[in-house]
């Protein structure tokens, strides 16, 4: 099912780790009308690296998948309002997080994970966007202030 142009509910709650652990990722049907509002973000961030097609390493994860890779308890992706994406064609994950909020796109959180990727997750319909931006470099180290490099 096509939420938006460029996304679709598929590519959403795709999940590699779901197929091989045979752990069920539907979302239950309160959580659609997030995935929708996820696309509409995801449509934006994509706008704002010149129209690149995004990667989405994980959208929507169920809470067993969520507990499965380790997510955090809280984890906005347990609400199908956060993505883990990459635009190769663009840049680095650190490029597409600093694009994300060159852009001025309304986020919760633009997380630079690992330099691996880019968190990025929205307000839940009504809330106020925390409009935090942090860097995780280690599980050790934890989450600091900034869009910063990971060395
Ligand atoms: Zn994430």
């Amino acid at each position: 099912m096509q939420l938006t142009e460029h996304f679709s509910l598929e590519a959403l709650i795709a999940s590699e780790t779901a197929t091989r652990k045979n752990i069920d990722n539907t979302p239950p049907s309160e959580i659609l009308a997030n995935l929708h509002i996820l696309a509409q973000g995801l449509e934006q961030v994509r706008a704002a690296v010149g129209g690149r097609d995004l990667l989405v390493n994980s959208g929507y994860r169920s809470p067993a998948l969520n507990r499965e890779i380790g997510g955090a308890e809280k984890s906005k992706h347990m609400y199908g309002l956060a993505a883990d994406i990459l635009c190769p064609q663009f840049g680095t994950p650190l490029d597409l997080c600093r694009a994300i909020v060159a852009a001025g796109i309304v986020t919760d959180q633009v997380i630079h994970e690992f330099g691996k990727w880019c968190h990025v997750s929205l307000p839940a319909p009504g809330a106020k966007p925390k409009g935090d931006l942090l860097t995780i470099a280690s599980v050790a180290q934890g989450y600091v202030e900034g869009l910063n490099p990971v060395v």
